[in-house]
């Protein structure tokens, strides 16, 4: 292997370009237990790497149509049009907030995190009047303050976070989205940390538009966002008196290219590799069971748990809203939380998150996301946080205390 180009500073990297012998990029081995990416398996990684072939060839039609499926399955959402969009978790956003928005609308965005705050920017730069919900970052949307606001105007979009990655907290849609329907709103529902990992239901919540990520609980690369809209929500895009300003992501547009059975116009080249990867990462989901998937994030949530209570730690969100896939841990009074990390990353090749907003500085992000859902991350992840707050004289508890503490949950999945 030659030099290794992620170690080398912009002049060093500049002069390696200028000549012809350019090494290829080989990432180092990393054990990610951060918000996302998280890990991909070698089976999801071999399906990527197969021959790329053309975005209209019959074959990759009908791969097509089975990815659409399999998102109709993963959103339950069977009345849906469900499709992938070329880009990472946040072009669904995009494409949600600036198709069902035109100037002049109301809508009212829950904020209880960065990407609640998120989704309020977008609105605005759709043109619409935002009412926000502000909520202290770590709780779940409050629905009477929803209602509230919902009552205030005659808002034409609800939109809010299911799983808040920023801060661990999960917010039940089905309330918000009841709320919405008596109001005559739409619902645009943030599921990017939630598919794959707990209940994602659009048929039972009665939701309008969902998005996803592949780089979470589905465990594909990032650059795709699963996207769901309902036929009601479809009709309202189809009613709009003006163009969404953003032409890539113009549902109207996309739809003519996934939509059309036989007869699809050339709109963008998909990034038909991708697609082989979500469809994998689909295929694998369904054999294990959406079910027991759901079941081993829970384990492994509990038996990391168990294993940071054993070393003193805390987490940030109260037990009822907490989510598996993303757990916000205190950071405990004089620990230098960084350098936590990068010994985490460095002895261990262990990736965790760094707390973001108003929690910057107060907690730490694991993931356990996917493919990083199972027992030899938990310990691994245990041992090595373990080992860095000893690192930094912190550490009361054995590492052996903690891998012993969550062991009970975790000797059930292999
Ligand atoms: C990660 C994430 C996003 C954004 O996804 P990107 O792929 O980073 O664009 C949006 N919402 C939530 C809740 C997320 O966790």
């Amino acid at each position: 292997m030659g030099p290794r180009l992620h170690s080398l500073g912009a002049g060093q990297r500049r002069q390696l370009w200028g000549r012809a012998n350019v090494n290829s990029f080989h990432p180092p081995v990393r054990v990610l237990m951060g918000p996302g990416p998280s890990e991909v398996s070698a089976r999801v990684l071999m399906a990527q790497a197969r021959p790329t072939i053309g975005h209209l060839d019959p074959a990759f039609q009908s791969l097509m149509e089975e990815t659409k499926t399999g998102l109709q399955r993963l959103f339950r959402a069977p009345n849906h049009a469900c499709i992938p969009l070329p880009g990472p978790g946040t072009c669904g956003m995009e494409a949600g907030m600036m198709n069902l928005l035109e100037p002049g609308d109301v809508a009212v965005v829950a904020i209880n995190g960065l990407f609640g705050q998120r989704m309020a920017d977008m609105a605005e730069r759709a043109g619409a009047e935002v009412v926000r919900v502000e909520q202290t970052w770590g709780k779940p949307v409050d629905p009477k303050k929803v209602e509230a606001a919902l009552w205030a105007r005659g808002a034409k979009l609800l939109a809010f976070v299911h799983a808040e990655t920023s801060t661990g907290a999960m917010t039940d849609p089905a309330p918000l989205c009841a709320l919405a329907r008596e109001h005559g709103a739409l619902t645009v529902v943030d599921c990017v940390t939630s598919l794959g990992g707990i209940h994602v239901n659009a048929e039972e919540w009665g939701a309008d538009v969902l998005y996803a990520g592949t780089q979470k609980c589905l465990s594909a690369p990032p650059g795709l966002a699963p996207f769901a809209i309902s036929p009601k929500a479809q009709a309202v895009v189809n009613a709009r008196k003006t163009k969404p300003r953003n032409w890539l992501y113009d549902l109207q547009l996309l739809m003519s290219y996934w939509g059309g059975e036989g007869g699809r116009a050339y709109h963008h080249t998909a990034p038909v590799n991708a697609v082989y990867g979500l469809h994998e990462a689909m295929v694998a989901l369904f054999e294990e069971g959406q079910e027991a998937v759901i079941a081993r994030h829970l384990a492994m949530h509990q038996g990391l748990v168990a294993g940071l209570g054993a070393l003193g730690l805390d987490l940030q969100v109260a037990k009822a809203h907490r989510l598996p896939q993303l757990n916000t841990v205190k950071i405990p009074e004089g620990v230098d939380e960084a350098q936590v990390r990068l010994h985490m990353l460095n002895r261990f090749g262990v990736e965790i998150g760094a707390g973001l907003g108003p929690l910057k500085g107060k907690v730490w992000r694991i993931g356990v996301m996917g493919s990083s859902a199972t027992p030899r991350h938990i310990r691994v992840c245990l041992t090595a946080l373990a080992d860095a707050l000893a690192a930094q004289g912190r550490n009361t508890a054995s590492v052996q205390g903690a891998l012993d503490a969550a062991e009970d949950r975790l000797s059930a999945h292999v």
